[in-house]
């Protein structure tokens, strides 16, 4: 029986198994490494995030960003983006130095918590383990919204998520539709406007949000006194955000799960707003309120100006991810039901040590914004995590007897106390 299995390797999933690694603990990790990065971002995309604010966390600190870029020749200061694939290349190297028991790249198809303590663990060609803990990295996917109005079109093909698309060239000649103005939104839609796809932006608000760009590293100290930096921008209700996840998570619950969702809402980055000037149509304070096959695209109804329709070849909705425990289908309903969860927005609720209500079971990443706060929802809240929550397995295998897996003979207590030090 293993002490922890990591579901995920993004990341969280990646930080977490450097610390678990570095503890001792016996481990496995599954996912496929960076596969947000690699699979459902299309090349051409940066970080929005600073490169200082973008590592990956192990014990020592000895895997960060800048050792990486440093080693590669690549330019990581405060103000420049890092592209999506240095970074994806990056999560690669982290991986092979800092998570000695490798990552196998199986998904997990179920976890389910044993009577007797522990979980059964199945891959999805149905190898079978047995573990003490789990951590459940699983990231974002699990969990893209797309408007009730859209939904139904994404089976025949018409209507995809942003985070459907690792490359955006079969639009290119074509007409395409973005939902949203978040960066997502804006920046699909400047490269697809760049390969030559007639491209527009519906967006609810009524003006486009647009980061500006970060003071400068090194500055007078009455304007860091001012405006502090964080690792999730200038400011310092940011930098309460960035700084100080435990004390956030000790705010009353429904404030902390309507701020983590709010905070740091739909805005472009600064070194995209010219790139959507240029080639994007971008049509303000509208939703898309009927979408229908037409031809062999869609006709989209759009409030606002009353009456207003378009045709599109393609709708590509930039509408984000919400974090409830029911869509963690990883676990058998039964035991979702068994999670408590914010009574907002149903993400699950998780202690000081990153633990579930289900004992055993840890969380991590983008689901536990309302516990922890903005922070999670991006690379910045992986150091934090992946160290409480390896204290949180610790704390929890030394409270609790090891588990007999199901169809094992009971052992003599000699032996078991020699196969309870792996
Ligand atoms: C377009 C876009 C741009 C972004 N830009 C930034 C940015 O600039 N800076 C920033 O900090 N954040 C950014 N984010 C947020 C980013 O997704 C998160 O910060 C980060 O990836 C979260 O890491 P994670 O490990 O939780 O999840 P992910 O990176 O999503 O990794 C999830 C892992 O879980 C695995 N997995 C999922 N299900 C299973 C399963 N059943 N079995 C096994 N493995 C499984 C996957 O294979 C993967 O390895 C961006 C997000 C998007 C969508």
């Amino acid at each position: 029986m293993y002490d922890l299995v990591v579901v995920g390797a993004g990341p969280y999933g990646l930080s977490i198994a450097a610390h678990a690694a570095a503890a001792g603990l016996r481990l496995r990790v599954f996912g496929r490494p960076m596969a947000s990065w690699r699979d459902h971002m299309p090349p051409g995309m940066f970080l929005k995030s600073e490169p200082w604010a973008s590592h990956l966390s192990d014990p020592a600190g000895r895997f960060g960003l800048d050792t990486y870029c440093a080693g590669e020749g690549i330019d990581a200061r405060h103000g420049t983006p890092v592209p999506v694939p240095v970074f994806a290349a990056y999560g690669l190297w982290f991986a092979r130095r800092a998570v000695p028991c490798g990552v196998d790249e199986r998904l997990i198809s179920r976890v389910r918590p044993l009577s007797g303590g522990g979980f059964r663990v199945t891959t999805e060609d149905g190898e079978v383990l047995f573990s003490r803990t789990v951590a459940l990295a699983v990231g974002v996917m699990p969990f893209t919204d797309l408007p009730p109005v859209l939904a139904p079109l994404r089976e025949g093909g018409l209507v995809s998520h942003s985070s459907d698309h690792d490359d955006l060239s079969r639009f290119a000649g074509g007409d395409v539709t973005v939902v949203g103005g978040g960066q997502a939104a804006l920046e699909t839609a400047a490269l697809l406007a760049e390969q030559g796809t007639r491209a527009r932006v519906v967006v609810r608000a009524p003006a486009l949000c647009w980061n500006t760009l970060p003071p400068p590293w090194k500055r007078p100290w009455w304007q860091s006194a001012r405006a502090p930096h964080s690792g999730l921008g200038s400011g310092w209700r940011n930098w309460f955000y960035a700084e100080l996840p435990g004390v956030y998570r000790k705010l009353p619950a429904d404030y902390r799960t309507r701020v983590a969702r709010a905070a740091l809402g739909p805005a472009g980055a600064w070194w995209v707003r010219e790139r959507v000037a240029r080639g994007v149509e971008v049509l303000l304070g509208r939703e898309v309120r009927h979408a229908a096959p037409s031809g062999t695209g869609l006709r989209l109804a759009l409030s606002g100006a009353a009456g207003e329709t378009l045709h599109t070849d393609h709708v590509i909705a930039a509408t984000g991810f919400t974090p409830a425990a029911a869509r963690l289908t990883v676990l058998d309903p039964e035991t979702r039901g068994r999670l408590r969860t914010a009574a907002l927005d149903g993400s699950p609720e998780v202690d000081a040590g990153f633990a579930s209500s289900l004992p055993g079971l840890f969380m991590a990443g983008l689901v536990t914004a309302a516990s922890y706060g903005p922070s999670m929802r991006f690379v910045l809240g992986a150091d934090y995590t992946a160290s409480r929550l390896v204290r949180g397995v610790r704390a929890h295998l030394r409270a609790t007897p090891v588990p007999t897996p199901p169809g094992t003979l009971p052992r003599p207590a000699g032996e078991r106390a020699q196969y309870e030090r792996h």
